[in-house]
C-alpha cells in the first residue's frame, strides 16, 4: 500500500528538497533531515544554470592534453593540491578511463534524456507561477576570445546536435547586439537557445522548503549519524536527537553522502570538486543572458540580486580553508570579456564542493545490501539542473513504477 509509507530524505539541498516535495505530493509520509538550513550548502552558490546542453561528461576525449597547461597556471580553471593526490588517485584513474570516445558517447546516451527534460521537470514541480518567477529559458551564450576554442566548441555543438540539442553560431559582430556589454575582442559565440537559468538558487530552495512544509512534510533539523537495519526490513535513521524508524530512506546529502551508504555495499567514488563564486550586487552593467566564458571556463549569470561569476575546479580536500584568490580571479577574467563589469567592494565570495563522480553521472538507485535505502547524490556539475528530474526518478523507484531501465547506468554499485 503506497499511502502511509514513511520515507526519510537525508539532506535538504536542492536535490533532497525536490525529492521531498515530489514524494510528499505523491502521498507518502515524508521526513526531511538536515542540521543546516534548506539549500544553504552547495546548492546556494552555484552558477544557477539549467544546462540542457550539458550531455557529455567532463572527461572529454583529448582533455588530458590541456590538463598539464591548466595545472601549471595557479590562476587557471583547474588546480590540484598535490598532497591530496594519493587519496584522489582512484577517482582520477576512473576519470581518465571515461575519456575515450566510446565512454563519452555512452555517457551522453544516459545524460541527454535527463538534462533535456530538466526545465519541464522543474516547471512541473514548482508550478507555472513559481516557475515564471524562478526560471528563465532564454538560452546560454558561450563567447570566445580565441579562434581555437571557438572551433573546438563548434565541434562540441555538432556532437550535441546528434542528441537533439540545438545551437546557433553567433558571428562576432552580432554579439554586442545580443549583449551590449560584451567587449570588442571576441571572435564569436555559440547560443544554446533551450538552456537557461534560475534567477535565485536560494529562493528556489526556500520555495521548495515552504511547499514541503505547507504540503504536510516534516522537517527535522538534525544531522543523521547513521542508517541501520530496523525490524521487518525497515530503516533506522539515527540522529543526535534519537532514532526514527522509516520504511525507506533516500540519501541526498551531496558530498557528505558516502559514509551513510558505505555499510550497504556502495563504494561511492566522489571527489569534492570545489568551486568559487563572486556575486556582484552592483555590477555596473546589466545582462539578459547567462554567459559562459569559453576560454577561461566560468559562467557569468544575471540573478535577481546582481550578477554572479562562478566556476573553476579545485581538488584540495573537502575541509581545507577556501582560497579566496580563486573568487577574485573570476572578476579579473570577467573584465576581459565584459570590460565595464565591476563592483568588487560590495561583492560576496563563496566556495562550495560539487559532489563529483568520475563519469559525471549522478548515483541514483537502491543500495545492493538494503533495497530500502536509495541513493540520490553525486550530481557533480548538474545538481541544480537535475534536481527535479532526480525527484521523478526517485519517485518511480519508491512507487515501484516501470522498469527504470533508463537509470541502469546510474546504479550505485558501478564503481
Ligand atoms: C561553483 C559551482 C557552480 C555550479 N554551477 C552549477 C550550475 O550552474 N548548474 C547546476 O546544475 N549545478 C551547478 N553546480 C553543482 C550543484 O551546485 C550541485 O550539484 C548541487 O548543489 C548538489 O546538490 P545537493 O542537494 O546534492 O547537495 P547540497 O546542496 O550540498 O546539499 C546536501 C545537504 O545535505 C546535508 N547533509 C550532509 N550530511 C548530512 C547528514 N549526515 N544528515 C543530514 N543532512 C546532511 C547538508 O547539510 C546539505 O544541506 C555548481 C557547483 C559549484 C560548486
Amino acid at each position: 500500500m503506497r499511502l502511509g509509507k514513511h520515507i526519510a530524505v537525508i539532506g535538504a539541498g536542492v536535490v533532497g528538497l525536490a525529492i521531498a516535495v515530489k514524494l510528499r505530493r505523491e502521498g507518502y509520509r515524508v521526513s526531511l533531515f538536515d542540521a543546516e538550513p534548506p539549500g544553504s550548502q552547495t546548492s546556494s552558490g552555484n552558477a544557477a544554470l539549467i544546462m540542457t546542453a550539458q550531455i557529455g561528461p567532463l572527461s572529454a576525449p583529448g582533455l588530458w592534453r590541456s590538463v598539464p597547461g591548466m595545472l601549471s597556471d595557479p590562476n587557471g580553471p583547474l588546480v590540484v593540491d598535490w598532497k591530496h593526490l594519493p587519496r584522489l588517485m582512484p577517482w582520477f584513474v576512473r576519470f581518465l578511463r571515461n575519456s575515450t570516445w566510446k565512454r563519452y558517447e555512452e555517457i551522453a546516451e544516459t545524460l541527454a534524456p535527463l538534462v533535456t527534460r530538466s526545465f519541464d521537470s522543474w516547471l512541473t514541480l514548482v508550478g507555472p507561477h513559481e516557475g515564471a518567477r524562478l526560471f528563465r529559458r532564454d538560452g546560454l551564450l558561450y563567447v570566445f576570445k580565441s579562434q581555437k576554442t571557438f572551433r573546438g566548441a563548434q565541434k562540441d555543438a555538432n556532437f550535441r546536435a546528434r542528441y537533439g540539442v540545438p545551437s546557433e553560431v553567433i558571428p562576432a559582430e552580432e554579439l554586442r547586439q545580443m549583449e551590449p556589454s560584451l567587449g570588442g575582442n571576441l571572435v564569436g559565440g555559440l547560443l544554446y537557445p533551450d538552456s537557461g537559468h534560475c534567477t535565485d538558487p536560494v529562493a528556489l530552495s526556500n520555495t521548495l522548503a515552504s511547499a514541503f512544509r505547507t504540503g504536510g512534510g516534516e522537517f527535522k533539523r538534525s544531522k543523521v549519524r547513521q542508517l541501520a537495519v530496523g525490524p521487518n526490513g525497515t530503516v533506522r535513521v539515527v540522529t543526535d536527537e534519537g532514532e526514527v524508524i522509516v520504511d525507506e530512506a533516500v540519501v541526498a546529502a551531496g558530498i557528505w553522502s558516502p559514509p551513510l551508504v558505505k555499510p550497504f555495499g556502495v563504494r561511492a567514488l566522489l571527489a569534492a570538486e570545489r568551486g568559487y563564486n563572486m556575486t556582484l550586487r552592483d555590477p555596473q552593467i546589466s545582462l539578459r543572458l547567462p554567459i559562459c566564458a569559453g576560454d577561461d571556463k566560468f559562467v557569468i549569470t544575471p540573478l535577481s540580486n546582481g550578477i554572479r561569476l562562478a566556476g573553476t575546479a579545485e581538488f584540495a580536500g573537502l575541509n581545507a580553508p577556501p582560497n579566496w584568490r580563486r573568487s577574485d580571479i573570476l572578476l579579473e577574467a570577467a573584465k576581459t570579456i565584459l570590460p565595464e563589469i565591476d563592483g568588487a567592494e560590495t561583492a560576496t565570495r563563496w566556495m562550495g564542493a560539487r559532489p563529483s563522480t568520475p563519469d559525471s553521472l549522478p548515483i541514483i538507485g537502491r543500495t545492493p545490501k538494503n533495497p530500502n535505502i536509495i541513493c540520490a547524490f553525486g550530481h557533480s556539475h548538474l545538481g541544480l539542473t537535475l534536481g527535479a528530474v532526480t525527484a521523478e526518478l526517485v519517485a518511480d523507484l519508491v512507487g515501484r513504477r516501470g522498469p527504470n531501465t533508463g537509470i541502469a547506468a546510474l546504479r550505485p554499485d558501478r564503481f
